[in-house]
């Protein structure tokens, strides 16, 4: 027995000594593959400016990430465009055309956000309502107008507001999701998704992206996405949150257009604020985000910065909190998990949800 034992000794001994000589002999290969950050800007796809920062192996890689995920988003872009047709595409335009007159089979991505829209309807979130089109589609008109003649520029009368708030209850878009038709029964609604059309582009072209180049970070105008943490050695990604009164050329020359940084890595951070799209009557500013008590541009907040996971929740949620006391938006946000925010209130204030913090970096 005790022979034995000796030579099982001596065998393991013999069978450790030739692992370690095979490895000194062949070492494991370890190919490292160097990654350079490279970046491009796309301009005029959701009237906005669409900038991609990802780290791939070669510029001829990140290049062919880039064209895919463009070209993802400018087929989203004609899909969610409200204002021009397409031959042979079921677009928004097309929907708020037909719709009244019989269910009209939609791409699946319009179908997809008008439904996850009504169901957050139906959940009674109902600050943004894209079903208010026929309310913002006046808004619209004024503004366009009052910026193309500024000496002119007017209020839409709060009568013909009201008249057309009467045709924005969600319950009337009628969808049915076996045939993926969407049908309005009040022949005087119409949708109108600007709230929610960047998110869902930068959820679904992230989610190409992830499999290709994850890290990344996608920005569409005020939506961002960041992938999985940049590959130079820093551990997450700088998104720049925007002082919504800096003066355009004083902030372009010192750079003090930002008023923080967010730093963050697998999370989607959306800003709305009453900076981007306004227009000017007796000296008066107003924007574009209309709160759906009053019919007006909301006075609640200069901006609200979102952020989650889902791109389409930041841009859906940035402009319900928008239309909403600081107090209502924080027990709404407390409501939900995984959602922070970060409000400007007018006088300038800033105000946080608890978990906020820890991606704030002033606040590190
Ligand atoms: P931006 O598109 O500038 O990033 P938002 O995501 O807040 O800002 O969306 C604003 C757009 O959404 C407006 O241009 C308008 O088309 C639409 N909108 C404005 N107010 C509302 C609202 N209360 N509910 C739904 N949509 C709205
Ligand atoms: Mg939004």
């Amino acid at each position: 027995m005790k022979s034995r034992n000796a030579v099982l000794l001596v065998l393991t001994v013999l069978a450790c000594v030739a692992i370690v000589l095979v490895n000194w002999v062949a070492p494991p290969i370890q190919k490292t593959i160097e990654y350079t950050k490279y970046s491009t800007v796309r301009l005029n796809v959701f009237d906005t400016e669409i900038t991609l920062i990802g780290f791939a192996e070669s510029e001829e890689a990140f290049a062919k990430n880039a064209e895919q995920a463009f070209e993802l988003l400018e087929n989203l872009d004609r899909i969610f465009d409200a204002y021009n047709a397409y031959d042979g595409l079921n677009n928004l335009y097309y929907l708020n055309r037909r719709a009244a007159q019989e269910p009209v089979p939609v791409p699946r991505e319009l179908f997809e956000l008008i439904s996850w829209c009504k169901q957050k309807w139906d959940e009674n979130l109902r600050s943004t309502n894209i079903a208010m089109g026929a309310v913002l589609s006046i808004w619209h008109d004024y503004r366009t107008a009052g910026i193309a003649s500024p000496d002119e520029a007017a209020l839409p009368p709060m009568e013909t507001l009201q008249a057309a708030e009467a045709h924005t209850d969600f319950q009337n878009v009628v969808l049915d999701a076996n045939k993926q038709t969407v049908f309005y029964s009040d022949p005087e609604l119409q949708l109108d998704i600007g709230a929610v059309a960047k998110g869902y582009a930068a959820d679904a072209a992230s989610a190409l992206l992830s499999k290709s180049m994850p890290s990344f970070l996608l920005s569409l105008g005020g939506n961002v996405y960041a992938g999985e943490k940049p590959l130079d050695g820093r551990s997450a990604w700088a998104v720049g949150v925007q002082d919504p009164r800096a003066k355009a050329l004083e902030a372009s020359i010192s750079g003090s257009d930002i008023l923080d940084i967010i730093d963050v890595t697998g999370l989607s951070v959306v800003t709305s604020g009453d900076y981007w799209r306004y227009y000017t009557v007796d000296g008066v500013r107003y924007h574009h985000i209309i709160d759906p008590k009053t019919l007006m541009p909301s006075t609640q907040m200069q901006s609200v910065t979102v952020v989650c996971q889902s791109s389409i929740l930041a841009d859906f949620l940035s402009t319900a909190l928008f239309v909403n006391s600081y107090e209502d938006g924080l027990a709404l946000v407390n409501s939900l998990p995984g959602v922070e925010a970060m409000w400007v209130l007018p006088d300038g204030k800033i105000e946080y949800s608890a978990g906020m913090t820890k991606f704030v970096r002033s606040l590190q």
